[in-house]
């Protein structure tokens, strides 16, 4: 069942999307003020008529090939700009203070305005299985056996490391609660493989530790009836880690790069993914682990507007904040087939440029 319908939502999400273009407008005024006409009329612009397709959830939305803005790898305070016009795609429906709000999603935890920096390692971890002879290099690099990440899990224990799920992090930064064990470590595995399910969760679950796993919603259903997609975990075995106390995120619906798209679109994997999440495993997700790491601005004020609290990056390091857009813009440590207990310690102890 779902608690909300995909135009209500839409709805809310271009409603948090004026309240960021109007902050920005008044942080760059440097003191806070009324937003001015002109931002008053790209604002009201921006909702008053409907695009021509609207991206459902059944049909990947057509992407026009002109709409290919180079995205921006790496963003700098600097560069908070609310999209241009152009990007906004528009809406015939206008908002009215009658339309009677949807059972939200519960909003993210509140910031209270302190910024917090912790070394807080999140370990990102792909395959736990051997690849079959003949794997591409891709599934060779990201592969490490069960053996080895049985191997993991002993060293940091004996190191002193505890398991936090990610939304505890992200929550602790921004609002410092709730609190951490002295020594939090996240481990996140990526697309959500079925030797997650197999070999992951086990080895997880007999030393009591948690595991965040971001899966790829539309894998996941085709997991069930699809031949290609059968190396993905599907519900039933995600909904079977969740009872067990693993963290599900997104992953996005089917593994974009996510930069450079527009607004429709990228609500589409926002809440699509959300909602399928929501419906089969019951836990509404607030975080995402964006595919190949790919994000922008854009990317970063649709999921916000989504409720969804942070994401990870796959930009290397261990020093997490909670300034500006930083919950976004989580940093993890890439595990692959070379990393043995030796090079996991060497990556836990490398002092990683800020
Ligand atoms: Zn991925």
């Amino acid at each position: 069942m779902m608690s909300l319908s995909h135009v209500q939502a839409r709805l809310l999400i271009i409603l948090g999307l004026m309240i960021i273009g109007i902050s920005v407008s008044a942080c760059a005024e440097l003191a806070p003020q009324e937003p001015t006409e002109a931002v008053v009329a790209t604002l009201a612009a921006t909702t008053t008529s409907q695009p021509t397709n609207i991206p459902t959830t059944t049909a990947a939305p057509t992407l026009s090939p002109t709409s290919t803005p180079s995205p921006t790898p790496t963003l700098t305070p600097s560069s908070t700009t609310s999209p241009t016009p152009t990007d906004v795609p528009t809406s015939t429906a206008t908002p009215t203070p009658t339309d009677a709000p949807p059972s939200a999603p519960t909003p993210g935890p509140t910031p209270d305005g302190v910024v917090r920096t912790l070394r807080v390692p999140i370990l990102m971890y792909h395959y736990i299985s051997e690849p079959p002879a003949g794997s591409h290099s891709y599934r060779v690099g990201n592969s490490l056996s069960p053996e080895t990440f049985a191997t993991h899990l002993d060293y940091l224990q004996d190191e002193g490391y505890t398991t936090v799920p990610l939304k505890d992090l992200i929550s602790h930064l921004v609002t410092g609660r709730p609190d951490l064990p002295e020594k939090p470590i996240v481990l996140t595995f990526d697309d959500g493989y079925e030797d997650n399910y197999l070999n992951a969760l086990p080895a997880l679950a007999e030393r009591g530790m948690i595991g965040t796993f971001f899966i790829i919603t539309d894998f996941a259903d085709q997991a069930e009836t699809d031949e290609t997609y059968t190396n993905y975990a599907n519900w039933e075995q995600l909904k079977e880690m969740a009872a067990t106390g693993m963290e599900i995120g997104s992953h996005s619906r089917n593994h974009p790069n996510l930069a450079g798209k527009d607004l429709d679109y990228l609500v589409w994997q926002a809440l699509g993914s959300q909602e399928a999440i929501e419906a089969n495993i019951g836990d509404h997700p607030h975080i995402l682990s964006y595919p190949a790491g790919s994000y922008d601005q854009l990317v970063i004020d649709v999921f916000r507007s989504a409720h969804f609290w942070g994401a990870v990056t796959t930009k290397q390091g261990v020093t997490q904040s909670s300034a500006g857009d930083d919950p976004f813009e989580l940093k993890r440590v890439r595990i692959s087939n070379t990393t043995g207990v030796p090079q996991l310690e060497a990556l836990l102890n490398y002092e990683w440029p800020e």
